[in-house]
């Protein structure tokens, strides 16, 4: 009798796209689920049931994980990079550092439909459309042959991407290559490439989108903070606190996290990759050598690699070592038990089920704007004297 393949459940499959890049037939390939997140389909005219592609999967075999040796608290010597990058422009400082060693930088881009892909880049150039958070899933797949044929050549790689896509290339290349540098963020969720593509079209029309000009942390003018920001065909920039932007709410408020992120095994406690980064969220109580307005990360040394690759680039960096539990205290993320449950909001299969039957604007007037919150929205908006005048009548 044949051998039957069964790959990750939907409530573990991350869709990194080892499967689909190990499989030697080409047998298997990705389609958006009913929520929009890509995930593999085989095809049984060509599975020749090797069982290679369940052998890759990272959600079925866990790659070997390291535990945190050192925390810092680091800012990039360059206020250009600082002030274009989402937090502590740590992304660009490491890409220096491999080019430096002539290698190549692996890091997340909007392809031109607005859809966040993992690409290659070998220049400083080509970095900037890396540097900012696409607060969205990633499709990396497609990257990790092109990474391999790297690594086989004896070129650096440096790989930057969310925990899953490390361990679901550390699971495809099935060895360690010392010229290999795995960086991953610390993440608290990947939302649904179709609720960003739903919203977008409530901005802009699909055949306006190479004139979009989305960031969803913009430093200029408030400094580092959470704000989504575009600036639409006819240059009209629209800035918004993450409150007020529905978008930025069904990612804060965890609502359209791809199924597997609620449970993720890669995301907290010991790390799959070299070097983890993030926000340094309350920098503030416990270092004050940063200009916190511009943002400062979160760094976690993971490795001897990671510790030896940290060594060559100080120079570019500001660094202070810090207590893990710093960073952990405001960004409850990478602690405690290696399987994180973070809370499946109970209206999450209604807001999918609406968002697909009637579109991103009925979705959001049923789930993310409540009449607590329009009330806080129209609050806020007032002047001082307004603001009063409502608090009096909504007591
Ligand atoms: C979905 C998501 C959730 C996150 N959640 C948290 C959190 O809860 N707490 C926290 O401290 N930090 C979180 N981060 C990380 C944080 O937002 C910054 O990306 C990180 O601190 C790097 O900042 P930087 O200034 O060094 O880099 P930047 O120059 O801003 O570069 C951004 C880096 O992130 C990568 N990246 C951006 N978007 C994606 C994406 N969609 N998929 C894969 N890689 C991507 C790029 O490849 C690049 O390496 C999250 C990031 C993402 C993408």
């Amino acid at each position: 009798m044949d051998k039957i393949i069964t790959l990750a459940e939907k409530e573990r499959c991350t869709g990194c796209g080892a499967c689909k890049e190990t499989c030697p037939k080409g047998a298997i390939s990705f389609l958006p689920d009913q929520e929009g997140f890509p995930s593999p389909v085989i095809d049984d005219e060509k599975c020749i049931r090797c069982g290679m592609c369940e052998k890759a999967c990272p959600a079925l075999h866990l790659p070997e994980t390291h535990a945190i040796q050192a925390a810092y608290a680091a800012q990039i010597n360059d206020e250009a990079a600082l002030k274009d990058s989402t937090s502590g422009g740590l992304f660009t400082a490491f890409a220096r550092e491999a080019f430096r060693r002539d290698g190549v930088v692996y890091g997340c881009v909007w392809d031109d439909e607005y859809h966040a892909v993992i690409r290659k880049a070998e220049n400083e150039e080509e970095i900037k459309p890396m540097r900012g958070s696409k607060y969205v899933w990633s499709w990396a797949g497609d990257a990790f042959p092109e990474i391999k044929a790297y690594l086989e050549s004896g070129r650096t790689v440096l790989f930057t991407g969310l925990p899953c896509q490390a361990a679901g290339l550390k699971s495809y290349l099935k060895k360690d290559y010392d010229n290999l540098l795995l960086v991953d963020c610390l993440c608290s969720g990947a939302p649904s490439p179709m609720a960003l593509d739903l919203y977008l079209d409530t901005i802009c029309k699909k055949e306006d989108r190479k004139n979009l000009n989305l960031k969803f942390r913009d430093k200029d003018p408030y400094g580092v903070g959470v704000h989504i920001t575009y600036t639409g065909k006819k240059k009209r920039i629209k800035k918004g606190e993450h409150i007020r932007n529905p978008y930025y709410w069904s990612f804060y408020t965890r609502l359209v996290d791809r199924e597997s992120c609620y449970q993720c095994p890669y995301g907290s406690g010991d790390r799959v990759s070299d070097i983890t980064i993030g926000d340094f969220w309350g920098i503030s109580e416990y270092h004050q050598e940063f200009k916190v307005r511009d943002g400062v990360s979160a760094l976690l040394v993971n490795s001897d690699k990671g510790k030896q690759f940290l060594a060559g680039l100080t120079p570019g960096l500001n660094l202070s070592e810090t207590d893990p539990m710093n960073i952990a205290k405001e960004n409850n993320l990478f602690i405690g038990n290696r399987k994180r449950n973070i809370h499946k909001p109970l209206n999450r299969a209604d807001f999918f089920s609406v968002l697909k039957e009637k579109g991103w604007k009925a979705a959001e007037r049923r789930f993310l704007f409540t009449k607590g919150r329009m009330l806080r929205m129209v609050y806020t908006a007032l002047p001082a004297r307004g603001a009063k005048l409502i608090r009096k009548i909504v007591r």
